[in-house]
């Protein structure tokens, strides 16, 4: 059975065709600068990557010319063999604890929670539409980033604000990354063969990390938006929030200044001036200051949450996991992580570390064999969760 796996934001949109059970990636490829005359798009064809440029006006368009590839390349012969498309949609709210079939009633909550993500949710459903026009036939399912972390419990996620906030006006930690985190607890449910206790540090551009008890979420990182909890490549993560209001008035700006700033040149970019963390490596053994120091808060962030996680798990971890592009990829990193977490009689392995790089195909285990508890290097497969989720919905 084939089906499709897409991530629509607000002018992209990237897909992958499986072939379902054999989880087989028949193509992938994305759309970027929809909206636009001048967009363009890649689609795998066998070995060979297809570029080309088009009037992408909206995602109808995006979704026209993917289709019309599919059956020019004969990827597919006619459109009928997509039996069902998976979407990934960033806030499912207080309502989606697992991925559900798109009825009208899902479309209707799916929008009326948009306000919670007002730049991806309306993203996500003009790809759903767009889908739902071209192939009328095939099911759509809805996969949520917050489905995850619905397990976590009241005393968690409410926040010490006024009780109403939260029943007027939806105000709770949602958490996000949920796809990935509930991939690699799969992951190690089966490596492992039990319901295991992790800490799993998703360290990406974006960066979460959660804790997980009889492979439930218990906690994470992130919180009512993905703006809180560790800081990331861009964005603060949590800081006290009167330093807004402060601001807004010793700077003279508007809130939406404020805010921009926290998301899009704060975290790792606010101090190191770079937030991809392949120029910071350079930088950093090049023993750049600003950079050292980036490292240092970014690595005693990511300790803080290990370290309250282990004691909300009791002291009984299985594993602590790294993984999304930084995690799988960086070894200065984990390096720094792990070496802090020394306490808890966690020790790295660094040749092991060193040689785990997901990026030339090695994950595996990284501590020493005496360390108190294995830390593992996984690659996450988002794209993956969603085809899985779908075909389990409709099979
Ligand atoms: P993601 O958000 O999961 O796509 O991850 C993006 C982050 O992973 C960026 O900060 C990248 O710099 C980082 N990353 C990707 N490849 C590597 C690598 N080979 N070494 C270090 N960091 C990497």
């Amino acid at each position: 059975m084939k089906l499709l796996s897409v991530n629509a934001g607000s002018s992209t949109l990237k897909f992958r065709l499986y072939e379902m059970p054999e989880e087989k990636i028949l193509t992938k490829g994305n759309f970027e600068r929809i909206g636009t005359e001048e967009g363009d798009y890649t689609i795998r064809v066998g070995d060979e990557k297809v570029h080309k440029t088009a009037e992408l006006r909206d995602h109808n368009d995006a979704v026209h010319i993917l289709l019309e590839e599919l059956v020019h390349h004969h990827i597919v012969e006619s459109l009928d063999e997509i039996v069902a498309v998976g979407h990934r949609i960033v806030h499912g709210g207080n309502k989606y604890s697992k991925s559900v079939l798109i009825t009208d009633r899902v479309l209707k909550e799916i929008e009326s929670i948009s306000d919670l993500a007002p730049l991806h949710n309306p993203a996500a459903l003009r790809g759903v539409h767009a889908f739902m026009e071209a192939i009328p036939n095939a099911k759509m399912v809805a996969c949520f980033d917050t489905a995850f972390h619905q397990t976590i419990d009241e005393a968690t996620y409410l926040y010490p604000v006024p009780y109403e906030w939260y029943i007027k006006y939806d105000v709770r930690k949602y958490g996000f990354h949920g796809l990935s985190h509930k991939f690699i607890t799969e992951k190690m449910t089966s490596m492992l063969e039990k319901k295991p206790n992790l800490i799993i540090c998703h360290i990406g551009n974006g960066a979460s990390i959660s804790a997980i008890r009889d492979g439930i979420c218990i906690d994470t990182s992130m919180g009512f938006t993905p703006n809180a909890g560790i800081m990331m490549g861009t964005r603060s993560g949590d800081i006290d929030y009167s330093i807004i209001s402060y601001i807004m008035k010793k700077a003279e700006r508007n809130l939406e200044w404020v805010d921009n700033k926290l998301n899009k040149s704060s975290g790792l970019q606010g101090i190191a001036g770079m937030n991809d963390l392949r120029d910071i490596d350079r930088a950093y053994l090049a023993n750049e200051q600003k950079v050292v120091l980036a490292i240092e808060m970014y690595t005693n962030k990511i300790v803080d949450y290990i370290a309250k996680y282990y004691i909300k798990l009791g002291g009984k971890v299985d594993a602590i996991c790294f993984t999304a592009g930084g995690g799988e990829n960086d070894d200065i990193i984990r390096k720094e992580v792990v070496s802090k977490l020394y306490p808890l009689g966690v020790s790295l392995n660094e040749e092991k570390n060193k040689e785990t790089i997901v990026r030339r195909g090695v994950e595996g285990v990284i501590s020493t064999d005496d360390s108190s508890i294995p830390v593992y290097v996984l690659a996450t497969d988002e794209e993956l969760m969603i085809a899985r989720d779908t075909y389990e919905i409709i099979d």
